[in-house]
């Protein structure tokens, strides 16, 4: 320790024993999975309208300066012979659980943070139990090792590992190696990694705080750490200064935790009178829905499910939600969809306390890529109450509902009579579909057809892991 603390130090604890996963180019490789003329190509999954961003690219794109949170017209003119998809969130969705299942055989602690990223606590797994000095770092080294392989087996898609004896050094470690990487950071080697980072590694940092480190000369995690606790304090406030200082020294005892649904945001107020006024109620709810946007861009989050909380006069508490088919933190979708959960309470009686959350979060946003993907149906249509639904419902469309107008490039097709394919592309009343699946194995053939070809549907979304 460089300086003296003010309070009790968390305790790290003994073993590398947190785990963190993460999908190498996840959207990007399942599509070069299921579209075998993509492999070893640049893709770009996205948006894929004019103000569209990307989401994953491929590695072969990153070589030509893609990247995610890239305005998709910047990145079709650094790549432009790249292939561009509307990405399909069905199929991410069940890879995300064969993976997710997979890493639940290790420990009951997973905690995802993303469909391609989760922590596992190894310590409260099988192998800990059986016998304890199982997890030293060969140990964990091993396990991390097998589950790269299932992961690819069970999928065919590569995941960088790491692992340490916390959370921020288990994150680190999984990005030292990607893709394909694997690392361990033995107990009491944590600070030797985290000190050469730059201070914007580690949790919490955004660019204001970074800014503020910078004005006092903090560049690098080490250069924090080496600060007087007293100082992070006084330059960052008692709770963020302290625990960003904690962060440098390594000392991170951050739990595993598997309960999604702590994860969220929220914001609720009790009043002093009961309100039954409809106008006020739902300008209240518009309020809060744009302070809970406002910490979630602040976090640098996006959510799907959006929450009412409905305290009537009688300490009745209802809740109300409905999931959204990707996250955002749009904040007029976000009061859009709470002022429609409150209308279908019985307000009229009086309400006590009124609260707005979003739960579901992840670290992208992919509303611009949502509205492309699914032009035509507001997100606001999910059924509150029925999360899986309104999930469903997103995915593109069955085949009795007519879109031969919205052909999106990467969308799964049938044709009636060549099969299963995808759109490569459309334009001028015609649709170009490439037949081939990912069983297929090689590159299939190409056909044009008339965007209203009766014989060319959509296909239904994919099934469920293993179906
Ligand atoms: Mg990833």
């Amino acid at each position: 320790m460089r300086a003296p603390a003010t309070g009790p130090l968390p305790r790290l604890r003994a073993d590398a024993s947190v785990l963190h996963a993460d999908l190498d180019a996840f959207f990007a490789s399942v599509e070069q999975l299921d579209k075998p003329s993509l492999r070893g190509k640049p893709v770009i999954v996205g948006g894929i309208g004019g103000r569209g961003v990307v989401a994953t690219a491929s590695y072969e794109a990153r070589a030509f300066g893609v990247h995610s949170a890239m305005s998709s017209v910047e990145a079709r003119a650094r790549c432009p012979h790249g292939a561009f998809l509307a990405p399909r969130f069905a199929a991410y969705r069940n890879a995300s659980a064969q993976v997710m299942a997979l890493l639940r055989e290790l420990s009951p602690l997973v905690e995802p943070l993303s469909l391609d990223e989760a922590f596992v606590d190894l310590a409260a797994g099988e192998h800990d139990r059986a016998e304890r000095q199982s997890l030293s770092p060969a140990a964990v080294e091993a396990i991390a090792g097998e589950l790269k392989a299932r992961v690819r087996q069970a999928t065919g898609l590569t995941v960088s590992v790491g692992a340490g004896t916390s959370k921020l050094v288990a994150k680190v470690a999984s990005d030292l190696d990607k893709p394909d990487g694997l690392r361990i950071v033995a107990p009491g080697e944590e600070t030797a990694l985290l000190h050469p980072l730059p201070i914007s590694q580690l949790p919490g940092v955004g660019p204001a705080t970074s800014a503020r480190l910078r004005s006092i000369g903090v560049g690098t995690v080490g250069d924090l750490a080496a600060l007087p606790e007293s100082d992070a304090v006084g330059l960052l406030g008692r709770a963020h200064g302290r625990g960003l200082w904690l962060l440098a020294q390594g000392l991170d005892d951050r739990r595993v935790t598997p309960d999604r649904e702590s994860k969220s945001v929220s914001v609720e107020d009790t009043f002093d009178v009961d309100i039954a006024d409809p106008t006020r109620l739902t300008s209240i709810v518009e309020e809060m829905a744009r302070r809970v946007v406002h910490r979630l861009r602040s976090a640098g989050l996006s959510g799907r499910t959006v929450s009412v909380k409905i305290r009537l006069q009688e300490f009745t508490t209802l809740t109300r939600s409905a999931t959204l088919p990707a996250p955002t933190d749009d904040m007029r979708a976000v009061a859009r969809l709470a002022r429609q959960l409150l209308t279908e309470a019985d307000t009229s009686g009086g309400v006590r306390l009124l609260g707005v959350g979003v739960s579901g979060l992840a670290d992208w946003t992919q509303d611009d890529l949502f509205r492309s993907l699914s032009a035509g149906d507001p997100p606001s249509a999910a059924q509150p109450g029925d999360p899986g639904d309104a999930v469903d419902r997103a995915t593109p469309a069955g085949p009795a509902e007519p879109r031969a107008a919205r052909w999106l490039p990467g969308q799964d097709v049938v044709h009636a009579d060549l099969g299963a394919g995808w759109v490569q592309g459309s334009g001028a009343g015609w649709v170009t579909v490439r037949f081939e699946t990912r069983a297929l194995g090689r590159p299939g053939p190409v056909r044009s057809f008339r965007v209203a070809d009766p014989q060319l549907t959509p296909a239904p979304p994919a099934g469920p892991p293993g179906g």
